[in-house]
């Protein structure tokens, strides 16, 4: 066997083309297969991120709107808002990014396959046969960068997502009163499971939500939610997608390792899925390229990888997807009596803080503040 390529990137998402840049910048031969013909659509996204995800794609993508906070809108009606006095995030073209983290990677020497569908790969001492709609290609390691259905996942056999919630938004142009703060939505009435979102870019709205996967297809609720609060506009553009949450078995296999929704590295809670795939990257490629040059690509040696990942940021994904479960179970009711609890002042001051790249933080913050141990313990009773 004679790879023509030292790593076959599947997927030109931006974990991939992170990847590929990073491993092609270090002189590695890299080659991307991408289905579409182009990387960033369809987009299945928000676009919500935060200045440190955009640092760290590398790339100047176009920026629809800065946002300070956020309305939190509980079930019974009442709100609440969370702000600080610097951006919070910022809503990007994610269309945009993705083209420019494409770009980026292609200019550090990645080859792009765009229009070509990955199958299956096969793994042998000497190497990796990739088969994928236009033929065969042979490497020495592949990554699987093909979101959330990943089919290298499946071929690795690296077991099943945990759990998927499904999502859907529009962009209504309809340009909302306040630009400054993003609106959320939880209960059973537009989001059983999750929350809706309304965020506002200048002219257009993006208005969307997530529900659990046993509630059925999304539609309905975002039809009812468009119907009540923004009657009469129509859509200018509407997408689906999945979000793949709580992990999976591996995330490496022999000559073979796994990144972003693939390897579903996605928040919990917000299912925000670019900064935890952004922040694997680096770990990635460090592993990948040591096991490059010394020419060990077992499973073994690439689970340094599984292992880096986990102790970064996998604590934090796993305490908040125990959250998530807890969530999921409140009724309306209980949802209602944890806002009465936020908005208690000390309690607000310290979501004002919220990091949005790692939400549970504050959770932690409020179990360390003595002065609101009572409180959560009254709210801990009615709730659980
Ligand atoms: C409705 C919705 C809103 C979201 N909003 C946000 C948000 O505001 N902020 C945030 O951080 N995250 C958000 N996310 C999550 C975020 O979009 C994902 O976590 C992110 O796209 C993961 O990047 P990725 O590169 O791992 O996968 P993807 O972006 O899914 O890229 C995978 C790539 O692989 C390609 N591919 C798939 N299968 C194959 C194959 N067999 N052969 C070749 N190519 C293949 C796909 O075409 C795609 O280009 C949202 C998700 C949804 C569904």
């Amino acid at each position: 066997m004679n790879p023509a390529f030292d790593v076959l990137v599947v997927g030109g998402g931006p974990a991939g083309s992170a990847v590929a840049r990073t491993m092609a910048s270090k002189g590695y031969r890299t080659g991307v297969l991408e289905e579409h013909a182009s990387s960033g659509v369809p987009t299945q996204c928000a676009g919500l991120v935060t200045d440190k995800v955009i640092r760290t794609s590398g790339v100047s993508p176009r920026i629809y709107n800065t946002l300070y906070g956020a309305e939190v809108v509980f079930p019974d009606g009442k709100s609440i808002e969370v702000r600080s006095a610097s951006p919070k995030a910022r809503v990007v073209d994610r269309a945009d990014l993705d083209r420019l983290m494409a770009e980026a990677a292609a200019d550090s020497g990645a080859e792009f396959f765009y229009g070509d569908r990955y199958a299956s790969h096969s793994v042998s001492g000497d190497g990796a046969s990739v088969r994928s709609a236009s033929g065969e290609r042979l490497c020495r390691a592949v990554v699987g960068a093909d979101g959330h259905t990943s089919a290298v996942a499946r071929s690795m056999g690296a077991g099943p997502v945990r759990e998927y919630v499904r999502g859907i938004q529009m962009d209504l142009p309809v340009a909302a009163d306040r630009q400054d703060v993003f609106r959320i939505r939880i209960g059973r009435k537009y989001a059983p499971g999750f929350f809706s979102w309304e965020i506002p870019c200048g002219d257009f709205t993006r208005v969307g939500l997530c529900t659990s996967w046993s509630e059925g297809p999304p539609y309905e609720y975002l039809k009812a939610l468009v119907d009540d609060l923004y009657p009469g506009a129509k859509p200018a553009a509407k997408h689906c997608g999945k979000i793949p949450l709580g992990g999976r078995g591996l995330t490496y296999g022999d000559r073979c390792l796994l990144i972003g929704d693939a390897a579903v590295q996605v928040k919990p809670v917000s299912g925000g899925g670019l900064y935890p795939a952004l922040r694997a990257v680096p770990m990635l490629s460090d592993v990948l390229s040591s096991a490059l040059d010394s020419d060990d690509l077992s499973a073994k040696r690439l689970s340094r990888y599984e292992r880096m990942w986990r102790k970064d940021f996998g604590k934090s994904l796993d305490r908040a997807y125990r959250l998530r479960r807890m969530y999921v179970r409140f009724s309306d009711e209980k949802l209602s009596r944890a806002g009465a609890f936020a908005c208690r002042d000390d309690v607000h001051a310290v979501l004002n803080d919220i990091d949005l790249d790692d939400p549970g933080k504050v959770v932690g913050r409020l179990m360390r503040s003595s002065a609101l141990v009572p409180g959560l313990l009254l709210l801990a009773r009615c709730l659980l």
